[in-house]
């Protein structure tokens, strides 16, 4: 298509010229047959010209010849790594471009590695953990997550969630995503653990049906008008009074939360860096999966998120999940029914619960960038690089994949 399109303009071009510059020699000719049709034709021949070029040039600079770039990233850049230390910030980009990655997810905080990363044509996106970390529990105990039975939500495993309707962390967390467009020139900014709590990358989850906190029971009431009756003094008594009365409500707000911090980090964001885009990592469940859990109990409504986040990544581990690779594929292909937003799912690469094999960790990359995605990013690049059969495979498949034209199932 490109070509044809070079070749159609390279030959408009040198006809108009020729025909404008050259008249015939042949002067009965000219005065007769080219001079009139160049006086009627001359001007909009020159503005046919300029405003060909004006598009064509546009179309090569958007690519938008159904070529799409495809972003490939890595999520993670270990530079302790052997093969990065005691290499410069553009010595380590130049490595990465050679390896065919155009992004780093959770780039270090570091201005001289960015610049030399966006020097060498690779996006930097930088990450920010919300609602995770049992040292919150310690600092403040209210942002422990209050169960529906009234108990307080316990550790599982090394996951510790925390209730994300906590005023005082949201800000904390908007003033740290400020800081960071402020001080480093990123191109974007992730959203990690931007969700009502539960952990859910093992075989059966352990569902946590909260948070039924004061500041929830609280802001639940004054953002949606229901009022809760006083006589139900337990946690107990009013969590089973919201879900036989209120459900809707309850579900509808605690997914607004997460929208509007999403939305108000956002706007700090996009003050300081006018272009840079909100990504956010999803928790891969459908609606099928654990009685949509992912809205009732993750809280992420993907419809709603699309008015304020611009990529979607879903954490397609599937290892963890005990899935195939073809349901990383069938993930994306359900998101593409909810968002026209970009889709970029992130693959596992590490050996949890068990070894990754390097065929395995081919077909699962492979299956990032089909079904609808425009990019893929690899959790992490640690791992690929402790085993370098695996960097190798993704070096192949990232330098031979330019574009979306080039993909096949
Ligand atoms: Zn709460």
């Amino acid at each position: 298509m490109k070509l044809f399109l070079c070749l159609i303009s390279i030959f408009y071009l040198l006809a108009g010229t020729a025909f404008t510059l050259f008249p015939l020699k042949s002067k009965t000719l000219y005065i007769t047959l080219v001079k009139p049709i160049k006086s009627l034709f001359i001007l909009p021949l020159l503005f046919g010209h300029i405003i060909f070029f004006t598009l064509v040039s546009f179309l090569f600079v958007t690519k938008s010849f159904g070529e799409q770039q495809i972003t490939k990233a890595i999520y993670t850049l270990p530079l302790k790594s052997p093969i990065f230390k005691n290499k410069s910030p553009e010595q380590i980009s130049k490595y990465l471009k050679e390896c065919g990655i155009n992004a780093v997810v959770h780039v270090p905080l570091n201005n001289s590695i960015i610049n030399q990363l966006r020097k060498n044509g690779i996006k930097a996106y930088a990450e920010l953990s919300m609602f995770s970390g049992n040292y919150y529990w310690d600092e403040h105990p209210e942002s422990r997550p209050v169960l529906s039975d009234g108990h307080l939500a316990e550790m599982d495993g090394w996951y510790a969630g925390i209730c994300p309707s906590q005023q005082w962390l949201i800000n904390q967390k908007i003033k740290e995503a400020e800081n960071i467009a402020r001080e480093y020139p990123i191109d974007g900014l992730w959203l990690d653990f931007m969700r009502w709590p539960t952990r859910w990358e093992v075989k059966a989850p352990k569902i946590q049906h909260a948070c039924f906190c004061k500041s929830c029971l609280k802001r639940f009431q004054d953002e949606t008008g229901v009022r809760i009756p006083e006589a139900l003094k337990s946690t107990k008594e009013i969590s089973r009074w919201i879900y036989k009365n209120h459900s809707e409500n309850w579900y509808g707000w605690r997914s607004d939360v997460i929208v509007d911090t999403a939305k108000k980090i956002r706007g700090v964001v996009t003050k300081y860096r006018k272009d840079a885009i909100i990504g956010i990592f999803l928790v891969p469940w459908r609606e099928e999966d654990f009685d949509n859990a992912i809205y009732k109990v993750i809280g992420q409504d993907i419809e709603k998120l699309s008015k304020v986040i611009d990529v979607f990544s879903p954490m397609s581990y599937h290892l963890l999940c005990y899935r195939d690779t073809g349901w990383i594929i069938s993930l994306t292909q359900w998101m593409k029914l909810k968002t026209d937003k970009e889709i970029w799912p992130i693959v596992q690469a590490t050996d949890e619960p068990k070894k990754m094999s390097t065929e395995e960790y081919e077909k699962a990359l492979k299956a990032g960038l089909i079904g609808g995605s425009t990019g893929v990013m690899t959790l992490t690049a640690e791992a690929t690089l402790e085993d370098r059969k695996k960097w190798e495979i993704q070096k192949q498949i990232f330098v031979k994949t330019p574009h979306l034209d080039s993909i096949s199932p």
